[in-house]
C-alpha cells in the first residue's frame, strides 16, 4: 500500500534526513496545547481510556450533529479502511475507485482476493465520476473516493459528488475518504457527512494525521449508518483498546482548535508558495494541489530521481501516471522546502 510503501522508502534512507517530504505529514507537529495536555495525562498512563475516548466521541458527535452509534473510532484511519475492505469484501466482488488514489483500502481488498476496478482519473487529474458509475457491475461491494484525492492533490465538484453519493449509495456503499479535506478553505462545504445524515450508505473517513500533527499518536474515525458501524465492529479494532490515551488526550485538545488549524495552514500555504516557485522557476509544471502535497512531473527516470534526491537527504516519492514520471512532493517547513530547493537545482 501507499503507507507501506512510504514506510519502505523510509527504511531505505542511510541516515539523518534534511527534509522529509515523503509521507504528507505535517511537519508543525501537534499543538503546544495538544503536547502539554499529553505530558499532563500522564499519570493517568495506567488507566484504560474508555471514558476519555467518550468524551472525544461526544465532542465529534455534537460538532457534527450524528448519533453516537454512526461513529467509530481508531487508532488513525487506518485500521478503518483495512476493517472496511474485510467486512466487505470478505466474500468476493470488487472494488472501484479512481486510479491513482490512495491505495491503501483497494490493496488490501485485493489481498483478500476481491478485484480492484481501476478507473483513470480525468485528463485534469480528478475523479470520474461518470465513469466510475459505469464502471459499478453486480459484483460491486464498494466504491472508494478520495477527496481531496492522494497523490494527485485534486478535489472532486462536491454538487457532482452528491449527486454520486445520492444515486450509487442506493445501490452499494460509497467510502469518501476525507483525510485532507481539513485543508480546504471550507471544509464543511466539502464534507459527504451531510448524505450518511440523510441516511445514505457513505462511510466517511476522517483523520487527527493530517492538520492536527497526530500522525505519530494515531487516531482516526469512520462516520457511516448506525448499521454499518454496527458491522465494522466485528472486524475492525477499534474504541478504547485500539486508542492510547495521549494520542486520545492530544486529538481531545486539538479538535477544532481553529486557531492552531488556521496557523498550521498559513504556513504550509507559504512553503507551498516557495515550491511552486522553485518548479517553475526550473522549468517544471505541476497539479494545482489543495492538500499539503503536490504531484509534479519529473524530466528523468522516477526511481533515479527519488535515488538522487535521497543522497541528497531529501526523501520523497515517485509514481507513474500516463507513461510519466512523477514525483509527489509533501509540503514541509520552510527549511525543507529550502533543503529540496537546493538538491533539485542540482539535478535539474
Ligand atoms: N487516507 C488517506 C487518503 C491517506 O493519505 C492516509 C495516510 O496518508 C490515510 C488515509 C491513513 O492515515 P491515518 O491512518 O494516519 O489516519
Amino acid at each position: 500500500s501507499g503507507l507501506q510503501a512510504d514506510a519502505a522508502s523510509a527504511a531505505r534512507i542511510p541516515g539523518p534526513l534534511k527534509a522529509r517530504l515523503f509521507a504528507n505529514e505535517n511537519p508543525f507537529g501537534p499543538s503546544s496545547i495538544a503536547k502539554k495536555a499529553m505530558i499532563d495525562c500522564m499519570d493517568n498512563g495506567y488507566q484504560y481510556p474508555f471514558m476519555l475516548l467518550k468524551d472525544l466521541e461526544a465532542k465529534i458527535c455534537a460538532y457534527e450533529g450524528i448519533d453516537a452509534n454512526m461513529l467509530m473510532t481508531s487508532a488513525g484511519s487506518s485500521p478503518l479502511l483495512l476493517g472496511s475492505a474485510i467486512t466487505l469484501l470478505s466474500n468476493g466482488g470488487n472494488i472501484v475507485s479512481a486510479d491513482p488514489t490512495y491505495d491503501d483500502l483497494p490493496t488490501r481488498c485485493e489481498k483478500i482476493k476481491a478485484t480492484w476496478i481501476k478507473v483513470p482519473l480525468k485528463p485534469d487529474y480528478t475523479h470520474d465520476l461518470d465513469a466510475m458509475e459505469k464502471a459499478i457491475t453486480a459484483e460491486t461491494k464498494l466504491v472508494y473516493i478520495c477527496n481531496p484525492n492522494n497523490p494527485t492533490g485534486t478535489i472532486v465538484d462536491v454538487a457532482k459528488l452528491k449527486d454520486f453519493c445520492e444515486r450509487v449509495s442506493k445501490k452499494v456503499p460509497v467510502f469518501v475518504d476525507e483525510a485532507y479535506i481539513d485543508y480546504l478553505p471550507d471544509p464543511a462545504a466539502t464534507t459527504l457527512i451531510d448524505g450518511v445524515k440523510k441516511g445514505q450508505n457513505i462511510i466517511i473517513a476522517r483523520t487527527f494525521s493530517k492538520v492536527y500533527g497526530l500522525a505519530g499518536l494515531r487516531v482516526g474515525y469512520v462516520i457511516a449508518q448506525p448499521a454499518m458501524i454496527e458491522l465494522l465492529g466485528h472486524y475492525a479494532a477499534a474504541g478504547g483498546y485500539a486508542l492510547s490515551l495521549p494520542a486520545i488526550t492530544a486529538a481531545l485538545a486539538s479538535y477544532n482548535d481553529k486557531a492552531y488549524i488556521d496557523e498550521v495552514k498559513k504556513k504550509m500555504e507559504a512553503s507551498k508558495h516557495f515550491l511552486y516557485e522553485t518548479l517553475k522557476s526550473e522549468g517544471y509544471s505541476y497539479i494545482p494541489s489543495y492538500t499539503n502535497f503536490v504531484m509534479f512531473p519529473l524530466k528523468m527516470e522516477g526511481q533515479r530521481f527519488v535515488e538522487e534526491m535521497y543522497k541528497r537527504e531529501v526523501g520523497l516519492r515517485n509514481w507513474k501516471l500516463n507513461n510519466q514520471d512523477w514525483c509527489r512532493i509533501s509540503i514541509g517547513r520552510m527549511d525543507e522546502m529550502q533543503a529540496f530547493a537546493t538538491a533539485f537545482k542540482e539535478l535539474s
